[in-house]
């Protein structure tokens, strides 16, 4: 029995899981938000165990003064004996560029590659290089492993991972598609083979990630050939906030009308496109769906969602030279039968059923194509900690 942590450095957040392995039983969880940041009136530290929360309002100048907190309330609420009781920790880093294809081991000089990895994730790598420096710190005794979101999809051929664009930008900058959510979309694959009770490298796998954030990959015989997000994560599907592809001759024509400065229009593609920009009454899928009959933008966000991802399965269809499977999951995709519904419709075409009793279930694993379907659609809830805290086990047993 070992106890391993997950763990989600944001810019300013940190959530965290507390797996036993190999059990893969979850001990605790929770989430520190607004850290070097001025508090509001709501509690920003919770912690789950034992089937208790536990929350609190704190002010936390930085992620180390938030994992001490964190250490500490392990002790105190007997989460562990001592924090030296937790072996490993796993972190999750956004961008790892060409240079991890898989996770690793954070040493000095890989601390030092995420961050000079910084200009390919802003807000997430600098937050995640400190997340792994506070707790190298603080347990020094622990493993420490990184967890990259674009590792996965360093499989892809070059002719999927390159722009138009004259090549040295690639060979100079490094401009290229690396993907994103990478550690889902493989979780997810290797459950569907389980699943499916055939190896994952004989399957053809398109999974959709449907979350905030939101992305598809097609993955054959177990390794991602395609994605939908690119350089970074604003590609893509039109997404919560974000507003996924766009004609790039739009964002100088719109700068220059709306007296825009770079980071002001970055911020309208990032934080105010996608489904809030569309329907203008809300980021959230189920606000939508809710006044869908009556509201014509909610319709059109929906609409174009819908759209959207279904083009890009039908492309990844034809990449992969057929389908096994598509796999739905994350917040939109584990809980909105409705859009999932409206999605396989697209594919009615193809022989894609809808098993309608099963599509109904949410956040479980299930069948959702009828057995006479052409190919299979599953639900498949994700679990990127369980991934994260794997990987570490994996490397320890390494050591
Ligand atoms: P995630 O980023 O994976 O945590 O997903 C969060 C998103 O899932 C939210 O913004 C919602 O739009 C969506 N979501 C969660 N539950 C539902 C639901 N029951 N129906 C539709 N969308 C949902």
């Amino acid at each position: 029995m070992t106890k391993i942590l997950s763990v989600n450095a944001g810019s300013s957040s940190l959530k965290f899981k507390l797996l036993e392995m190999p059990e893969e039983t979850v001990i605790s969880e929770g989430v520190i938000e607004r850290i070097g940041s001025i508090l509001d009136e709501d509690d920003n530290a919770t912690i789950k165990y034992n089937g208790k929360k536990y929350s609190e309002r704190l002010e936390f100048k930085n992620h180390e003064s938030s994992i001490q907190y964190l250490l500490k309330k392990f002790t105190d609420f007997k989460i562990v004996n001592d924090f030296n009781d937790i072996k490993g920790v796993g972190h999750r880093v956004v961008a790892g560029g060409e240079w991890f294809n898989k996770s690793v081991v954070a040493t000095p000089e890989v601390i030092e590659k995420i961050e000079r990895l910084a200009s390919y994730a802003p807000l997430h790598n600098p937050a995640n290089a400190q997340g792994i420096k506070a707790f190298s710190k603080a347990m020094p005794n622990a493993i420490q492993v990184v967890v990259f979101d674009t590792a996965f999809h360093q499989t892809m051929p070059e002719e999927n991972y390159l722009y138009g664009l004259p090549y040295e930008y690639y060979t100079k900058y490094g401009a290229r598609k690396y993907g994103a959510h990478g550690t889902s979309h493989r979780y997810v694959a290797s459950r569907a083979a389980e699943i499916l009770n055939k190896p994952l490298d004989e399957l053809k796998l398109i999974t959709l990630h449907l979350g905030a954030g939101a992305s598809i990959t097609a993955i054959k015989n177990g390794k991602s050939i395609d994605t939908s997000m690119g350089f970074t994560p604003i590609a893509g599907l039109i997404m919560a906030t974000r507003v996924g592809d766009v004609d790039v001759s739009l964002v100088d024509y719109i700068k220059e009308k709306e007296e825009l400065d770079d980071e002001q229009m970055m911020n309208v593609l990032n934080n105010k496109s996608g489904l809030i920009g569309i329907s203008t009454i809300s980021t959230d899928m189920r606000d939508l769906l809710e006044v869908e009959q009556t509201n014509h933008h909610a319709k059109l966000a929906i609409n174009m969602f819908v759209d959207r991802v279904a083009k890009y399965v039908s492309q990844y269809i034809m990449e992969l030279e057929g389908v096994d499977a598509i796999i739905f999951t994350a917040g939109i995709g584990e809980n909105s039968s409705p859009i999932r519904e409206k999605i396989m419709n697209k594919f009615n075409y193809l022989g894609l059923k809808v098993d309608k009793e099963n599509n109904a279930k949410r956040g479980e694993e299930v069948q959702l194509s009828t057995d006479d379907s052409s190919f299979k659609a599953l639900l498949i809830p994700t679990n990127e900690e369980l991934a994260i805290a794997r990987d570490v086990v994996n490397l320890m047993e390494k050591d």
